[in-house]
């Protein structure tokens, strides 16, 4: 699909409120999206296998939305079918101690993917301007200028050889309020409440506020950000899943080669050794 119209350009001023959270962009309804998403999946399954054999580009997805924007979903569907040997997801909580005795990105930087690996980050070092700047836990001079140490932590990421694509999943208050019911009302989702959800809740506007200078400062040449429409969940995979393959698509990447010929093992081992 063309996912041109949810880059995030650099320096592009994003203001959330014109950014409809059901938008299907040409998508009628699920059906289609669902074949496409099934598509991605085998295409993802097996260029993430060469990415695995090659053993020589890094990449790391980060996913950053609201309680229930999706991002535990997007893990599950759009990651469906990867071998678990190259995949790693890290998820990032409150700090522990040991944590919030060293700089914020401490944490973070140990977690990045190596050669070969796929890292997908459910939150990130963006809760320390997100929930850290809306709970007031560090002084507004502190958070500010994370922006600028955010922006140059990942382009020594990219120069260094990792792909950085980061996805913000935008869904309304609406959609919001109808999955914490659904986790509240269904038994098999009771585990995913979280009673402090309401209070982050009430903090929905400052949220956005702290979102928009997100996008607005840290969409960058090198690391640039998707912001996807989330409250329909198909779309929101579709779209993901695509910038997720093209992007690996671009790594044109082969089976590595054997450097001798390898006839003659086949050889021996059928001689009988
Ligand atoms: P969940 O992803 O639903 O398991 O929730 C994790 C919680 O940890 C969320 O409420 C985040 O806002 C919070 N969190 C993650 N990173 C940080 C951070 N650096 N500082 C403060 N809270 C954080
Ligand atoms: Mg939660």
């Amino acid at each position: 699909m063309n996912f041109d119209p949810y880059f995030v350009r650099p320096r592009q001023k994003i203001d959330l409120r014109n950014w409809e959270p059901d938008d299907t962009h040409a998508w009628k309804g699920s059906d289609k999206a669902v074949t496409e998403l099934a598509d991605l999946t085998a295409k993802l399954e097996s260029l993430q296998e060469q990415l695995y054999c090659e053993s020589k580009h890094r990449l790391l997805v980060v996913l950053q939305g609201m309680d229930t924007s999706g991002k535990d979903g997007v893990i599950r569907k759009v990651f469906e079918g990867v071998n678990p040997q190259g995949v790693r997801v890290a998820s990032f909580k409150v700090p522990t101690p040991i944590e919030l005795a060293h700089d914020y990105l401490w944490r973070v930087h140990s977690q990045t993917p190596g050669k070969g690996e796929m890292v997908i980050f459910n939150r990130s070092h963006y809760e320390d301007v997100l929930a850290v700047r809306v709970h007031n836990l560090v002084p507004e001079n502190v958070w500010k200028k994370r922006y600028n140490q955010i922006n140059e932590f990942e382009r020594l990421l990219v120069e260094e050889g990792t792909t950085v694509l980061k996805f913000y999943l935008h869904i309304s208050r609406d959609e919001q309020k109808e999955r914490l019911l659904e986790r509240i009302e269904t038994p098999e989702k009771n585990w995913k409440f979280n009673p402090g959800d309401l209070e982050e809740r009430k903090l929905w506007p400052e949220y956005m506020a702290a979102y928009e200078d997100v996008l607005n400062r840290t969409s960058t040449e090198w690391a640039p950000w998707y912001l996807v429409p989330a409250d329909k969940k198909w779309f929101r995979n579709v779209l993901i899943s695509s910038v997720i393959v093209e992007t690996l698509k671009g790594f044109d990447m082969k089976y590595p080669t054997p450097e001798e010929d390898l006839a003659p093992y086949a050889a021996r081992l059928r001689a009988g050794e």
